[in-house]
């Protein structure tokens, strides 16, 4: 590895799931500028189209496949399209996640006389939790399932799963959310384990607090001033602010360039600004 290299990622396929979403469609379009293909898979194909779109405007090679990551048949049909369209795997990034409000109690804590209009832990929801668990753990499985059979043996082969800061330490109110995450980071290390001797490694990136326009409104008031839940996280990330997208590139960089880290294989990086390092005091 010489230290002036740029990342070339020329000739690579690059399949990335939730490829619409805020992250991966920042990332998509920072990972198209390496000369790779980026195979943008998502549910919403509307979304993940005009990411594609936006970066073939920018002389950038992708396509948008509709892909649903919790049904084989679904990702089976991708994986043959994407072959068609690019070549096979090289590099997955496993995007597609989230959290359900079914899953997500009111209260912070449990007291003995909260109002009776509180959705405490007991009020919650099993299709919310199932929704949670599936989407994050099982809809980062079966797309491994599906796209690392092309990978063995590939130089350079990897894949980088997206965990979260609350796989360390749960956060409040999203008991389901931070289960799965947690159960991410856990499979991440399975993985790098499971595929050492057939050369793909396997990491994750934990994202902390990012501002992203779907979470600004939650997180600032009309006045542009933190809300009492933002302030009590500022409080807690010891860097004192949130993250930018733009922030989480280095990490994933670092972890699909096997220039850089051929010899990194199950890590959970985290990307917080110290939040999962700091005990509160
Ligand atoms: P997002 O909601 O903007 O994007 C998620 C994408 O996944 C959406 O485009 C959605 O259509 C797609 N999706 C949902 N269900 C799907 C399915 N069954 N099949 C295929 N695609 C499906 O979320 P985001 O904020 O960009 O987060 C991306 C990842 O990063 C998630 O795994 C999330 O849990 C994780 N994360 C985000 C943050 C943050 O601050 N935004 C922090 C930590 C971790």
């Amino acid at each position: 590895m010489t230290i002036e290299k740029k990342h070339n990622f020329k000739n690579k396929t690059i399949v990335i799931t939730g490829a619409g979403g805020v992250l991966c469609a920042f990332l998509a379009k920072s990972l198209a500028k390496t000369q790779a293909k980026i195979a943008l898979l998502d549910i919403n194909f509307d979304a993940a189209n005009q990411v594609a779109q936006e970066i073939e405007q920018e002389g950038g090679i992708a396509k948008a496949y509709q892909t649903n990551v919790l049904e084989l048949n679904s990702l089976q049909q991708t994986r043959n399209a994407i072959e068609q369209d690019f070549g096979t795997c090289d590099i997955l990034i496993n995007g597609a996640g989230g959290n359900n409000p079914k899953a997500t109690t009111d209260n912070e804590f449990h007291q003995l006389d909260l109002s009776d209009n509180t959705k405490s832990f007991f009020e919650l929801d099993k299709s919310g939790i199932e929704f949670v668990f599936n989407l994050n753990y099982l809809g980062t499985l079966l797309p491994t399932q599906v796209f690392a059979k092309d990978m063995m043996g590939k130089q350079g082969a990897n894949i980088v799963n997206i965990s979260s800061m609350n796989a360390f330490t749960p956060l409040t109110k999203i008991p389901a959310y931070s289960g799965a995450k947690a159960a991410i980071s856990n499979f991440t290390q399975w993985l790098a384990v499971y595929f050492s001797k057939v050369g793909i490694r396997c990491n994750a990136i934990a994202p902390g607090f990012l501002v992203s326009n779907q979470n600004r409104a939650l997180l600032f008031d009309e006045n542009g001033q933190p809300t009492a839940r933002a302030n009590k996280i500022l409080t807690n990330t010891p860097m004192g602010r949130f993250g930018e997208p733009e922030e989480l590139l280095g990490a994933l960089l670092f972890l699909i360039d096997s220039e850089y880290s051929s010899f990194v294989n199950g890590v959970v990086l985290p990307v917080d600004g110290g939040f999962s390092a700091y005990s509160g005091v």
